[in-house]
């Protein structure tokens, strides 16, 4: 099979690498979102002290680092050379030890199979041409009962609508071009994936922006941004 790879969209992360630690560049959107996929994760996770983490498709590390200041021991992989060593810098620099590998995670689950307790995979499946197979190496990396959360984005009008036509268009967050529609991932298609990769669905929460008070929270809304949790059998 060839590699389960874009190369035009490992070569867009790469170019904007210089800004990942830029709260007010074109990484904002994935800065302001941080805290609370954070939240999420220690909400249904717990402590994370001494825990293995992967986190998959880690750009300039914002997830990681943020892991790895819970005490997790995170090993973190993505394909954009540039990003991985502005990630190694910016942890250097935090005194913080990550794991940073140039991988892909199916390369990934032939040497680490059943090895961690949590795997994040954040806005990174909308980017893939197999979602998938990231799913199905996911579920081998995990141990039994770890946890696997992916975030995504949703495939309907109000999503082509904020993100497209209001981040990318209007508020110019972030670089044209930055979303492709056509890889928006419906909950329902996300949830297929999980169970085809033996994994059970356990929550699922939606990260909406508020217009009013121009701020993301978490809530039921699942219609744009959202982030599914998934488990892995005690017996796998
Ligand atoms: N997960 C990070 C970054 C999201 S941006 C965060 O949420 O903060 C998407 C990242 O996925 C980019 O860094 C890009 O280089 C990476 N990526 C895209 N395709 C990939 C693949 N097949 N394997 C690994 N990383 C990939």
């Amino acid at each position: 099979m060839t590699q389960n790879i874009d190369l035009n969209e490992i070569d867009k992360f790469a170019k904007l690498a210089a800004q990942w630690w830029d709260p007010n560049g074109q990484c904002k959107p994935l800065h302001i979102i941080n805290p609370l996929r954070v939240d999420y994760i220690k909400q249904q996770s717990g402590d994370l002290n001494g825990k293995n983490v992967l986190d998959v498709g880690c750009g300039g590390g914002i997830l990681s680092e943020s892991l790895a200041k819970l005490a997790a021991n995170v090993t973190a992989i993505d394909l954009a050379e540039e990003s991985l060593m502005v990630a190694k810098l910016h942890a250097e620099q935090n005194g913080l030890l990550i794991n940073y590998q140039k991988q892909t995670v199916e390369q990934h689950a032939e040497h680490y199979l059943a090895q961690y307790d949590v795997i994040t995979c954040m806005e990174m499946l909308e980017h893939v041409p197999d979602p998938f197979s990231i799913i199905n190496a996911c579920a081998k990396l995990l141990k039994p009962n770890g946890q696997l959360y992916l975030s995504t984005i949703n495939r309907n009008n109000k999503a082509k609508l904020m993100l497209i036509y209001g981040a990318e268009y209007i508020a110019r967050l972030v670089p044209k071009g930055t979303h492709d529609f056509d890889r928006f991932i419906r909950p329902s298609e996300l949830m297929d994936w999980v169970e085809h990769a033996h994994l059970a669905v356990k929550d699922i929460i939606g990260m909406e922006y508020h217009l009013l008070s121009n701020q993301f929270r978490l809530g039921r809304n699942i219609d744009v941004n959202y982030i599914l949790m998934a488990e892995k059998n005690a017996s796998d």
